[in-house]
């Protein structure tokens, strides 16, 4: 009886990040209750405010809406309520780069994947894996839990569920997914199957976007797709290079080939890199665990050096714009030869505006974005930085420049503040409001 429909359905997920935030507040519009979960006290203390830790569109109505309903909890402790009560259990932590060797750092879904184990009651209870996480990741957590699981009359599935939600429009994107895939359901009519499918049925409005795959097929899914992208703005930035040594602009370039349908025309603008939470250390967890099975991805590895260079040279570009050795004719030329070393560049005491810190607009997030690694390349030559950024909070700025501290880096209110006196002013994310900047009162600060 339970499975009737979506709103009979509980569902918890563990950790409310943009992952776990996003899926709990759009489900919380259909389902019977759904339980936020983390470990984070501040962060459920906050939401409990409805205080919402991240910058994302279209949230905050939706999660005041259904947590002043009840429908939605936020619970940082004692989840044992929230296991028993809920039908599906998403786990949805982290997955970040461990520390040296790029493999994706697995400790927190285990840890989930045991505390649920101990805590699971008589009853079927679906498992889903929504963190990205390497093949084979799936099977690992359900043998943990057999092992941990005594009881005969505990019964559950594990299913991996990817998410492939943007940051910056992750509410729109969960509400009209392209596709939802769940990997291990096994045939048609499963438990498991059957409960997905009720889930999901409120946002999958054609049937051909919800695919069933193996468990392997739906963990490289999620990988294979930020791969390509990443392929896309490292192709991309590298025209760029080419096109600006011929007098050609990218822009018509890319335009013009993204025509075509087969190449499609999104992920094709040039940029300082590809950064945020998800691409950078995701191909690089890809890259190493093909290792693992002596496969060389050689295209992915060289995706992973070049965007790595492009974040150095658009650094080193925007220094040599004040240093005196590059004129203004020189602007649009990238740097080669003489200039590739960034200790000839002499940028001691000059003023830089840097507009825009997050990867991406319409974000606040700093994880791994270009712009931050070009602002503390610049602090590393000396350089004098002002940065402004539409929607980062100062603490989370001055976070991400904890290895700079002393050093003389200006957090702004407003890009006219940031901008005073500046020597060169760099634009780094396409925020909506640096497209409509007062340009003549730029020009009589600077
Ligand atoms: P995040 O870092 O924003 O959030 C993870 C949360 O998990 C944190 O709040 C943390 O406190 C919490 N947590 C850690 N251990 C916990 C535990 N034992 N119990 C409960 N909560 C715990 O991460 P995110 O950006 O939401 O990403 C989550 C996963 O989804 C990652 O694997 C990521 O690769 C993947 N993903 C992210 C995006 C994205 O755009 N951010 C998109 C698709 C997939």
């Amino acid at each position: 009886a339970k499975e009737d429909g979506v709103s009979d359905l509980c569902v918890s997920f563990f950790g409310a990040g943009y992952v776990g935030l996003v899926s709990s507040v759009c489900l919380a519009d259909y389902c019977k209750k759904v339980y936020c979960l983390d470990t984070d006290k501040e962060k459920i203390a906050s939401l409990r405010e409805l205080q919402i830790p991240i910058y994302e569109p279209l949230l905050e109505d939706k999660l005041r809406k259904n947590y002043e309903s009840k429908r939605l909890v936020f619970l940082s402790e004692t989840f044992d309520l929230a296991i028993r009560d809920s039908d599906i259990l998403f786990i949805a932590v982290g997955t970040p780069s461990r520390r040296g060797d790029g493999h994706a750092d697995l400790s927190y879904v285990f840890s989930v994947a045991e505390l649920i184990a101990e805590m699971l009651t008589p009853g079927y209870t679906l498992i889903v894996i929504k963190s990205t996480v390497p093949v084979g990741t799936c099977n690992k957590v359900q043998e943990l839990m057999k092992a941990k699981v005594k009881s005969s009359k505990v019964q559950f599935d594990v299913v991996s569920n990817p998410e492939f939600l943007r940051q910056g429009s992750a509410v729109e994107n969960f509400l009209h997914p392209d596709r939802v895939v769940v990997g291990g359901c096994g045939s048609v009519g499963s438990p498991a199957r059957k409960r997905m499918e009720i889930l999901y049925s409120p946002f999958v409005k054609d049937k051909g976007t919800l695919l069933f795959t193996s468990w392997e097929e739906a963990e490289m899914i999620k990988y294979a797709a930020n791969a390509f992208l990443a392929l896309k703005i490292q192709f991309t930035n590298e025209f760029a290079d080419f096109c600006q040594l011929v007098n050609a602009n990218i822009s018509v370039v890319m335009k013009a080939i993204g025509l075509d349908e087969r190449i499609g025309s999104h992920y094709l603008q040039p940029g300082p890199g590809f950064g945020g939470s998800c691409l950078p250390k995701d191909i690089r967890a890809l890259v190493r665990s093909a290792q693992e099975y002596s496969c060389s991805m050689r295209l992915l590895e060289s995706v992973i050096d070049g965007n790595e260079v492009r974040k150095r040279r658009i650094a080193q570009w925007i220094a040599t714009l004040a240093d005196g050795s590059c004129t203004k004719e020189d602007v649009g030329i990238p740097l080669h030869g003489h200039h590739t070393n960034s200790t000839t560049i002499n940028v001691y005491g000059k003023r830089f505006a840097i507009l825009g810190l997050t990867f991406k607009a319409n974000t606040d997030d700093l994880r791994e974005s270009p712009a931050i690694y070009v602002v503390q390349e610049l602090l590393s030559l000396g350089a004098l930085v002002s940065v402004y950024d539409p929607q980062v909070k100062e603490e989370s700025v001055i976070r991400h420049f904890e290895n700079f501290r002393g050093f003389p880096l200006n957090i702004c209110e407003d890009t006219y503040t940031a901008c005073k006196d500046a020597d060169v002013t760099a634009i780094l994310t396409e925020w909506e409001e640096f497209r409509n900047l007062d340009w003549s009162r730029l020009y009589n600060i600077v």
